[in-house]
């Protein structure tokens, strides 16, 4: 396959273009490094098959010369700190970058996989969430940049299915973790391990009740290329079932890392979901897809990659 990957030098972008590239697929990554970084393509630039285009998807139509069997769109801030700093440009990543890509997987017939969020389901009244519950968003809070936008993402790639009978997927990704990430993206997975290898305190939002359900992103790239290469349309659920609060979490990052870091509480931020736990029957009946790494192994694999950068995580340490 040639793959065009929007957002490949992102986190969970870049392991897809290297799982593709590994499989012997051929892969375009287009990004405009705006949360990535160039050093994720690194170990796949001059290799045979990869080509890195620094664009923005939202700027105007997308353009690939040569054969497209599949275009992946990434592209989107992720993390809450992130989608606050860049509200406009996550909006419209979400709502012409969107229409941009499936207009270039329309003129190549190439198949369209979108990366949606459990956001779209806000903060949610059902649970664990299936994919028929429609969510509890607010549209008007401080999150809707980014949870609207996905949530208009995926209207308009149903809308081309239904308009053009275009091939397109659907995931729907939960918490996902790994080496990989920003130290500095302000996730809780790197906020609490940056903050528990510097011997900073460890910063709980809220009393920290509210739970989460983390996958490692090799079991979740495993998903996406199942759904890349299947004809399901979805949206289908990707994540990883097991549910801690973030305090749970804070305590095996501690264990993990073997850290002595206090905990310090904050305020939890305004429409912070209360709970999330992805139903992952539809995934696992239709791709025969599920997690298979447990979660105290997946922190253990990134917390030993973030210890070998040293230098990094300092510099992500409050100053
Ligand atoms: P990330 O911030 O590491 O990666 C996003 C990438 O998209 C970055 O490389 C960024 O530079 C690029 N990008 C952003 N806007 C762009 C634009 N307008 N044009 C071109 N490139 C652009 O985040 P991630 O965790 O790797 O997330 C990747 C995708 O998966 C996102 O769409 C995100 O919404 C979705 N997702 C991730 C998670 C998770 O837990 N990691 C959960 C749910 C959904
Ligand atoms: N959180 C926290 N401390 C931090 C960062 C996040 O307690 O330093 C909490 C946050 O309030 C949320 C959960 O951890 O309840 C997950 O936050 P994250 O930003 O990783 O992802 P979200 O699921 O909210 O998009």
């Amino acid at each position: 396959m040639r793959v065009v990957v929007l957002g490949g030098a992102g986190f969970l972008g870049s392991h897809l273009c290297g799982t593709l590239l590994a499989a012997g697929d051929e892969v375009v990554c287009i990004d405009n490094l705006s949360t990535g970084r160039r050093t994720n393509t690194t170990p796949f630039l001059g290799r045979p098959g990869f080509e890195f285009v620094h664009a923005d998807i939202a700027a105007g139509p997308l353009c690939v010369r040569g054969a497209v069997d599949a275009v992946a769109n990434l592209a989107s801030p992720a993390s809450p700190p992130d989608y606050h700093r860049m509200p406009l440009e996550t909006l419209a990543a979400g709502s012409r970058g969107t229409e941009h890509a499936l207009q270039l997987a329309a003129q190549h017939g190439a198949r369209f996989l979108l990366a949606s969020t459990s956001e779209v389901y806000g903060d949610p009244d059902v649970h664990p969430q299936p994919e028929d519950y429609w969510g509890n968003v607010n549209s008007v809070g401080p999150r809707s940049v980014y949870d609207e936008a996905k949530r208009y993402a995926e209207a308009v790639t149903m809308a081309y299915r239904r308009q053009f009978g275009d091939d397109v997927g659907i995931v729907r990704i939960f918490n996902t973790y790994g080496p990989g990430m920003r130290p500095e993206d302000g996730r809780v997975v790197t906020s609490f391990i940056t903050q528990a290898l510097n011997g900073d305190p460890l910063t709980i939002y809220g009393d920290g009740s509210q739970t989460r359900s983390f996958c490692y992103v090799d079991d979740l790239v495993r998903g996406l290329v199942a759904m890349l290469t299947s004809t399901e349309t979805g949206p289908l659920n990707l994540g990883n079932p097991v549910e801690w609060t973030v305090l749970e979490l804070a305590r095996i990052v501690l264990e993990v890392t073997g850290s002595t870091s206090p905990l310090e509480f904050h305020p939890l931020p305004q429409d912070d979901p209360t709970r999330r736990r992805p139903d992952i029957g539809r995934a696992r009946r239709l791709l025969g897809w599920q997690p298979e790494i447990s979660a105290h192994e997946g922190l253990r694999r990134t917390v030993e990659w973030f210890r070998a950068r040293p230098a990094e995580v300092a510099a992500a340490a409050p100053s």
